[in-house]
Formats: C-alpha cells, sequence, structure tokens
C-alpha cells in the first residue's frame, strides 16, 4: 500500500504532494485525511495523507511513512474538498488552507501542547475497605456518600493518604473530559409571534429546504431578523439536520450567544477570543456530533457538522468575513461551497447589503426577501449640521444643536452616544474650511499626500500632482491633514459641557479581555451619561435611555482612498440612525460634517438603502468597479526602494502584455512600514482564467525571491 501525502516545502515557500510506502503494520491505521509524519531529506516532516493506493508499482525505492498522529481523520471528504477550492481561488498554498480550517491543535507541523482536559475522580472499591487505617484516610472514606468524589476534595484532606488509598486498592482513579469553554448567565427565551414580514421571509425560506438556494434578506436594523434564523433552525434540527450561524466577531456576545441557548440548549460557539484549548474542546464537540448548532465569527464556516442543513450569514456585508492574510479566502464563498455541497440553503441578511450582493440579488442569483419595516415602527429624527457654517460661528467642535441637545440630555438624567467617525488615514489632506478633498480625476479616490516628494498621488493609478496649498473651491489657505483622536474629544466635552460623566470605548480602552463588555454595562446601569466611542460603538447601540445621538464627522470615512469608503459611510451612518431611539422616548441623530450633501450621508439619513444602491451603481460603472469588473490586488514589497520600484514595473509589464485593465503601480496607501516599501498593481477583470495564468507564473518567479514578496489578493475588500 501507498499513500500520496501533503507536505509543505518551507524553503520553497510551497507545498507538494510525495509519495511513501505503508509498512504492513501501518496499514490498518493510515487513512486518508489524517495526519502522518513523513522522512523528507534528512528531516521529518508532518502531512496530510491526500489518497491511498494498492496497486502503484515503482522501480525506485520508496520510504516509509514513520508514524501515523490521528487516531481518526482531521480532514473528510468534504474539508478536503473545500482546501482544494480554496487554493484554487486564492492560489494560497493548499497545506496553509487546510491549516486555517483546522484549530491549532490539529494543524500539521504545529508542535503544541494542547491536549484534551480531564476533571480525575476517586471511586470507592468497598472489598479493600479493611485496608483503610489512618484518621485522614477515614476521613476521605466518609467523603463517599454518592460514587463519585472529586480528586481534588480528597487531596484537600491529605495527598499523601489518597496516594496509600490508591496504592492499596481502595480507591481507583477515574478520568472525565471536561470541555473548558463555558459561558454562564442565563436569558429567558422570548415568545413571540412572527410579524407578517418575518412570516413571509420564514415561509419563502422554508420551500427551499432541501435544495441548494441562496438567499439575502434585506431587512432594516430592528426587522427581527434574528428571528426568522431562529425559526428556520428550528426546523432544520428538528429534521436531524445542522446548522451554522455566521455573525462579525464584534455582534458575537454573550448576550447573542445566551439568545441561541435560551432557545436550541447546547451549541458550540467558535470565535477569535477563544483559547487554543477552548477552541480544540468546542471542535471536538462539533465533530463528535455533541452540537448541531454552531455560532462564530469568521473560521466557523469550516465547522465540521456532517449534515448541514441551513448556513446563515447576518450582516453580510461585514468586511471581517473576508480573512486580511493568506489565505485570503471569503468566508461566504466557502459557505455557497458548502450549501452547494450538503444541497441546502444559505441565507445572507444585513441592513445594508454589500453592493455586489445585492445586485447579484437583482440579477436573480440570489433571491431577494425584503424586510422594510421595524418591529416596533419607531425611527429616530434625523438631523445634518453642515459645519462650514458652525465653523464661520465659531463653533469648531460641537455645532450649536448638538450642544442644545446634549445639554439638554444631561439636565433631563437621559444619556447620549458621540461617535467620532475617525478619519482612516492622516495622510490625507482637505481644505480645513469647506471639507474639498482632492480626488485623482481618472479613480475618483482620493490622492495621498507624500510628505518626501511633496507631492499627491493616487494609489490605484500612480498619478501625482504637486502639493497644492490653495482650496480650489472656496481659495482658503487651511488645508491640512484634519483629525482629533477620541481622547481629545473627551477633554473637549468634559470642558465644555457641566454635569457630563464620559466613558470612553476605543481601541486604547479595548484592549484587555472583557473591557468591552465592561465599558457596555457600566453605560447601561447608568454611571455615565456620555458613551464616546470610534466606529466601535456603533453596533451596541442598543441602550433604552439613549435619546441622543451624535456623530462627530459623520463625512470623514468619505476621505479615505477606497472606493468602497461611501458604501461604508452609508453603512455606519445607517447603522447609527436605525439604532437610536430603541425606547418610548423618540430619538434624535445630529450628524455633523462638511460635506452632508453627499448622497451616502443623505440617504443614510433617510433610511433610504435603494435610493444609495442606484446612485451607488451609476459611480461604481462609470469607472469599471465591482460589481462591473472584478478586482485583483498585487502588493509588492520589500527593503531596497529601488529594487521594489522595478520589479513591480517588471510584474506590470508582463501583465500589460498578457491582460488588459492593468493599473500602476502606485504606492500603497501607506507607502512604507517599519522600513519596508508597499507598491501594488490592481487589475480589473472580468474573465478569470488568462488571469490566473499570469498570477501562478508571477507566485513562481517570486516564491524564492527573498528580497521582493508578491503578495495577491483576489477580490480585496481593502485597497
Ligand atoms: P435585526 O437583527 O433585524 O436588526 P433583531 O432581530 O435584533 O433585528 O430584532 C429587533 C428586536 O425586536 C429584538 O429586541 C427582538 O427581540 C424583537 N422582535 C423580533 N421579532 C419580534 C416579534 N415577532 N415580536 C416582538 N418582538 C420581536
Ligand atoms: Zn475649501
Ligand atoms: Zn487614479
Amino acid at each position: 500500500m501507498t499513500a500520496e501525502v501533503l507536505v509543505e516545502i518551507k524553503a520553497q515557500n510551497m507545498d507538494k504532494t510525495f509519495t511513501y510506502n505503508v509498512s504492513i503494520d501501518m496499514e490498518d491505521k493510515v487513512s486518508v485525511g489524517k495526519r502522518v509524519l513523513v522522512p523528507f531529506g534528512n528531516q521529518k516532516l508532518e502531512g496530510f495523507v491526500m489518497s491511498i493506493s494498492n496497486d502503484k508499482k515503482f522501480d525506485y525505492e520508496i520510504k516509509n511513512i514513520i508514524d501515523v498522529i490521528d487516531d481518526e481523520p482531521v480532514l473528510d471528504d468534504e474539508m478536503l474538498k473545500i482546501g482544494k477550492y480554496m487554493s484554487s481561488k486564492t492560489l494560497a498554498n493548499l497545506i496553509s488552507c487546510y491549516s486555517t480550517m483546522l484549530p491549532k491543535a490539529l494543524k500539521a507541523s504545529h508542535k503544541t501542547n494542547i491536549n484534551k482536559k480531564y476533571i480525575t475522580y476517586l471511586k470507592i472499591n468497598k472489598d479493600n475497605l479493611d485496608k483503610v487505617k489512618t484518621e485522614k484516610q477515614k476521613e476521605i472514606i466518609a467523603l463517599f456518600d454518592k460514587e463519585l468524589v472529586l480528586k481534588s476534595d480528597a487531596v484537600n484532606i491529605s495527598a499523601a493518604s489518597v496516594k496509600t488509598l490508591i496504592n492499596n486498592g481502595v480507591l481507583e482513579e477515574v478520568k472525565e473530559e471536561v470541555y473548558r469553554y463555558n459561558l454562564n448567565g442565563n436569558y429567558k427565551d422570548k415568545n413571540v409571534s412572527l410579524t407578517s414580514e418575518q412570516d413571509n421571509a420564514y415561509n419563502t425560506i422554508k420551500k427551499s429546504y432541501n435544495e441548494f438556494k441562496p438567499f439575502l434578506i434585506h431587512g432594516v436594523t430592528g426587522s427581527g431578523k434574528t428571528e426568522v434564523y431562529m425559526h428556520l433552525i428550528k426546523d432544520v434540527i428538528d429534521n436531524g439536520k445542522d446548522a451554522i450561524v455566521l455573525v462579525p466577531e464584534i455582534s458575537l456576545t454573550p448576550q447573542l450567544v445566551n439568545i441561541f441557548k435560551a432557545r436550541f440548549g447546547d451549541i458550540a460557539v467558535l470565535h477569535s477570543r477563544l483559547s487554543d484549548g477552548e477552541r480544540y474542546d468546542e471542535w471536538r464537540r462539533i465533530l463528535e456530533g455533541k452540537v448541531n448548532i454552531v455560532v462564530g465569527a469568521r473560521s466557523a464556516i469550516f465547522a465540521p457538522l456532517k449534515n448541514l442543513g441551513i448556513i446563515i450569514v447576518d450582516e453580510e456585508h461585514t468586511d471581517t468575513y473576508k480573512q486580511e492574510n493568506n489565505p485570503r479566502y471569503n468566508a461566504i464563498d466557502i459557505g455557497i461551497y458548502r450549501a452547494k455541497y450538503h444541497n441546502c440553503p444559505i441565507v445572507l441578511g444585513s441592513a445594508t447589503p454589500s453592493i455586489e450582493s445585492y445586485t447579484r440579488a437583482i440579477l436573480g442569483t440570489y433571491t431577494l426577501i425584503n424586510m422594510p419595516t421595524r418591529v416596533n415602527n419607531n425611527l429616530p429624527k434625523v438631523h445634518l449640521v453642515d459645519m462650514r457654517n458652525e465653523i464661520k460661528k465659531g463653533n469648531r467642535i460641537f455645532s450649536k444643536l448638538l450642544k442644545d441637545k446634549l445639554n439638554d440630555v444631561i439636565k433631563n438624567n437621559k444619556q447620549a452616544i458621540i461617535l467620532l467617525n475617525r478619519r482612516g488615514y492622516s495622510t490625507v489632506l482637505t481644505c480645513h474650511s469647506c471639507g474639498h478633498t482632492f480626488k485623482c480625476p481618472k479613480c475618483d479616490i482620493p490622492l495621498t499626500y507624500h510628505k518626501a516628494s511633496n507631492t499627491m498621488r493616487c494609489h490605484y493609478c500612480g498619478y501625482g500632482v504637486g502639493r497644492i496649498y490653495e482650496c480650489p473651491e472656496c481659495k482658503s489657505k487651511d488645508i491640512n491633514e484634519f483629525g482629533m483622536g477620541t481622547q481629545k474629544l473627551e477633554e473637549e466635552i468634559l470642558k465644555e459641557f457641566d454635569g457630563a460623566k464620559v466613558i470612553r470605548m476605543d481601541i486604547d480602552t479595548t484592549t484587555k479581555k472583557g473591557a468591552h463588555e465592561k465599558i457596555i454595562e457600566s453605560f447601561r446601569n447608568g454611571e455615565y451619561n456620555i458613551l464616546l466611542g470610534t466606529q466601535m460603538i456603533s453596533k451596541g447601540l442598543d441602550f433604552p435611555n439613549v435619546t441622543l445621538v451624535g456623530v462627530i464627522n459623520g463625512d470623514a470615512s468619505l476621505n479615505i482612498p477606497d472606493f468602497r469608503s461611501a458604501e461604508r459611510t452609508f453603512g455606519l451612518l445607517n447603522q447609527v440612525s436605525g439604532r437610536a431611539g430603541r425606547s418610548k422616548d423618540l430619538g434624535e441623530v445630529i450628524i455633523q460634517g462638511f460635506n452632508i450633501n453627499h448622497y451616502s450621508i443623505v440617504k443614510a439619513a433617510n433610511c433610504d438603502y435603494k435610493g444609495f444602491y442606484d446612485e451607488e451603481v451609476n459611480i461604481r460603472k462609470r469607472l469599471g468597479y465591482p460589481p462591473f469588473n472584478n478586482l485583483c490586488l498585487i502588493k509588492i514589497s520589500g527593503r531596497d526602494f529601488d529594487l521594489v520600484m522595478k520589479e513591480s514595473k517588471k510584474i506590470a509589464n508582463y501583465l500589460m502584455n498578457n491582460i488588459d485593465n492593468v493599473l500602476g503601480p502606485g504606492s500603497s496607501t501607506i507607502p512604507k512600514i517599519n522600513d519596508i516599501y508597499y507598491m501594488q498593481i490592481l487589475i480589473k477583470y472580468k474573465k478569470s482564467e488568462k488571469m490566473y495564468e499570469c498570477l501562478k507564473y508571477i507566485k513562481g518567479i517570486y516564491k524564492t525571491n527573498h528580497k521582493v514578496k508578491v503578495e495577491i489578493d483576489i477580490n480585496p475588500l481593502r485597497i
């Protein structure tokens, strides 16, 4: 018997399968999907068995497999296929795809000491009770009014006596595996009957339990999508099948987990904040069929459920469903692949679907389901405030309206949330008096300022001009990198408002595990009257006592040099506008900015997704951005700037000679990080075969080049 084993050859940055002989004594143990130890040159490597064969003949000597690591395969037929699919789509090495799919404890070539965790109990052997001698021993025996006693309890009395009793055969150890992840807390299940919109969504999807069919639920915030998901899951479980629910990392709160637990009992939870041990345990509970619902972030899409009946992807527009490092896969693509494999529906849900997904729904690739009304029918009043006028009146940070309303909140013992929409990059220049941004005429992307050359450049196509000192719109010379941090804003609030009790939530205050929840809790129970934070707080805006939401620099995210910045701005402001005023008191939202007439802001204030979509799609069409083309980003980096430049030009030339619509090379948004220079090439494409061929060729050439690194990102979400 021989086996094909996939191993990673680190020095060449590649993986490959090699044939090994299976010795007679190992034939029973070796099977497809298990990890094995094999000789390679003069080293030993771990690899995955990809296939086995009984009739291959070799006229040269092949080496033996040294050892089999797993008792059970860690990759089944479906997972083996998913890995191959992922590798072909992302151009990442196959073994890195398998590693991404598995918890750390099961990856190949990963020396870990992550083990199963056991609790040890003691059992009594009544036949040997005559051997109990000392007082301490008697005290221990007295614990046995039940069959099993925790060993630690007995050891507390006397470790030496426990040892003696075990040695004398009076006590016996019994080990039981425990699973580390355990979320305490409880939540009472609400028994609700579906609204007619929910019922319609549920019944539409219900018809397709036994076929592959993708759905897109476009449901405004508060339309009750979660309840629809849970009704679907209930049916699927009752039919003996399994369900995966993907949610963004940031919404995977104990509260959400408890809602699912209250309804369904035991579920598995997978996200990046679990320890390696917890993750390993959750994984095995799924594998052993102990749970049939998995709720988790991106990587939960690989949960080893055997009999999937539905896949749900909530907030489907979320960027974090795409992995930013190798392999750069998108969890929704994997979800669709798995739904096809299992012949089951996949349901994507969002209040602000990605432009690509909504287009697929319009074209009929996805079945569109609309849920346009909120369960409680309560929309807040949204005000847009033009800061150009306010600045003239001397109100540089807070508009008159925001000042008045915030003072009312403090006076009336209500609460407010202030969102600081941080500019993504301080290197974009804007006019401080009118908000004008300098853009590339060809790509409609804000130009980035390069200090060294004193130029402003487009990082999509490479276009550049000298730094501009006077605003072409209003002739002001006040052109600056504009930006204020949350800490500065906190100081300003405390200075300006008497009686303000501010709690701040941003990257600095939430690094510790659990800090996020603590801040939310202390705000919820009224210790503070103002919650101040960055984009991060827009998800948690569900507080009954909050009557006011203020957004500082509501238009700032438009100045991020990325063609998706309008889409992201709309999403953020829509989220904010949709979340305020969840209780009886009518909520108010104040959005401040320089460019408040931008369609993304006006449509968000009116909660008009379709209106936004129509405008956005026109611009995308004119400039050839997705969904009208696909994109591929090639990043070239290295320490030697001249070399990076030279190789980037070589790659661009090669591509231009073979395919159309190659842009660049240009500098990346951040051209230099830690002394490493970054250049990039962008490809707009419709058909992918020829491009993939070219990319594979390039990848092959640079894989052993240690001076210049070439990374390929197909369908990048940030450029
Ligand atoms: P979405 O995810 O669409 O933003 P949620 O699922 O969070 O909306 O639902 C909003 C609120 O409405 C939740 O508090 C939920 O418990 C409640 N809710 C959902 N469906 C119903 C219903 N049919 N009857 C009463 N309350 C409901
Ligand atoms: Zn200006
Ligand atoms: Zn350009």
